[in-house]
């Protein structure tokens, strides 16, 4: 007798499981048509949609287990929504094939030829610039970096000569014909900036600063994002896509090394972000072997690794006299090293 009745309950079991298994899926489709018609789901509105339902709950489960049954049940049909979401991610070659070229004058980075930019860490005196940027022209090389606005660590280190200092870039590039990136740090710069440098750096300390990403998308002028100290190549094209959502194009990705556990550079240049990045995303791709390596003597292989693997750019750090320098005196060049570094590039042919 018991044997019967634990086999019709068994069946009814099935039943129902057939029955909700047919109800997910409808649930799933619907969620998906919704998904299609609006751009994001309203987090708050589907809480208390929740809510409502789990106030109605007259199961044997008590309401936290609901509320975790429902909970799984809507993020599992939500999911598509949010993959088709991500699928269409602007900075990403699925919904833009074609390279994005970024035109800084004459200059196009990502057009195939990979650019150099080169330059003081901080930008210090109208004297030390100029005798950078006279080298720099010397040597054929047009794209100048130089922090004015400096994240430094430690709030008793140099922090940089702020607008002072970009009037001093500008005054240099206009008589070499230099263009010119600075990092701004602050959204309240971003305009002013505007009219001394031709790119806007954002840097690694601030690569999830949202207001600022979303100041730096509302302006019409290159800017150059610098990889989070440790982020995910996936959160590096979330904040590429804050500016460019907002309507400016021009954005180029920068590796600069993440942090790991190895000490013998300052930072783990992260070769493999460079082919996943230009697989993933149209947005061109530049690798900083100054920070990234934190050293002077590996600079010319891993601007050859980073070439190798489909970089349409090199940073690197040159100041005239290094071991004076207000930040970064270990890492950059003096201008005799910059060229035999620079020969060394030119040499390998990777540069076209
Ligand atoms: C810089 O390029 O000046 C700089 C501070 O680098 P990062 O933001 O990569 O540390
Ligand atoms: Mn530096």
């Amino acid at each position: 007798m018991e044997q019967i009745h634990m086999e019709q309950l068994d069946e009814q079991l099935e039943r129902v499981d057939r029955q909700l298994l047919e109800l997910l899926s409808e649930r799933a489709r619907i969620a998906q048509q919704i998904g299609k018609l609006v751009e994001k789901s309203d987090p708050v509105r589907e809480k208390e949609k929740m809510e409502r339902l789990i106030a109605m709950n007259t199961s044997p489960y008590d309401q936290a287990t609901a509320r975790q049954l429902w909970g799984q049940i809507i993020q599992a049909s939500s999911s598509p929504r949010q993959a088709g979401r991500h699928k269409s991610l602007l900075v990403s070659r699925k919904s833009r094939n074609e390279d994005t070229v970024v035109k800084l004058g004459e200059i196009a980075v990502g057009g195939g030829k990979p650019v150099m930019v080169a330059g003081p860490c901080s930008v210090e005196s109208y004297k030390q610039v100029r005798e950078v940027a006279a080298a720099l022209k010397q040597a054929g090389v047009t794209v100048m970096r130089g922090g004015a606005f400096k994240p430094r660590t430690s709030p008793y280190e140099f922090q940089g000569l702020g607008i002072e200092g970009l009037k001093i870039l500008k005054e240099v590039a206009d008589e070499f014909g230099l263009k010119t990136i600075s990092e701004i740090v602050s959204p309240a710069h971003i305009e002013t900036a505007c009219q001394y440098i031709d790119v806007i750096q954002i840097g690694a300390r601030n690569m999830q600063n949202f207001e600022l990403l979303k100041a730096a998308g509302d302006v019409r002028v290159p800017i150059l994002l610098k990889r989070g100290i440790s982020a995910t190549i996936d959160e590096f094209m979330h904040a590429a896509e804050y500016i460019v959502s907002r309507g400016n194009r021009q954005v180029m990705l920068i590796e600069r090394g993440i942090r790991t556990y190895e000490k013998a550079t300052r930072n783990t240049l992260d070769i493999s972000a460079v082919p996943i990045l230009k697989q993933e995303s149209h947005l061109p791709v530049l690798v900083d072997v100054s920070h990234s390596t934190g050293r002077k003597d590996i600079l010319v292989p891993c601007a050859k690794a980073a070439l190798a693997a489909g970089a349409d750019g090199i940073m690197v750090e040159v100041h005239p006299n290094p071991a004076a320098a207000l930040s970064d005196a270990a890492q950059q060049l003096d201008i005799e090293q910059f060229n035999r570094f620079y020969a060394g590039v030119l040499q390998s042919g990777l540069l076209g």
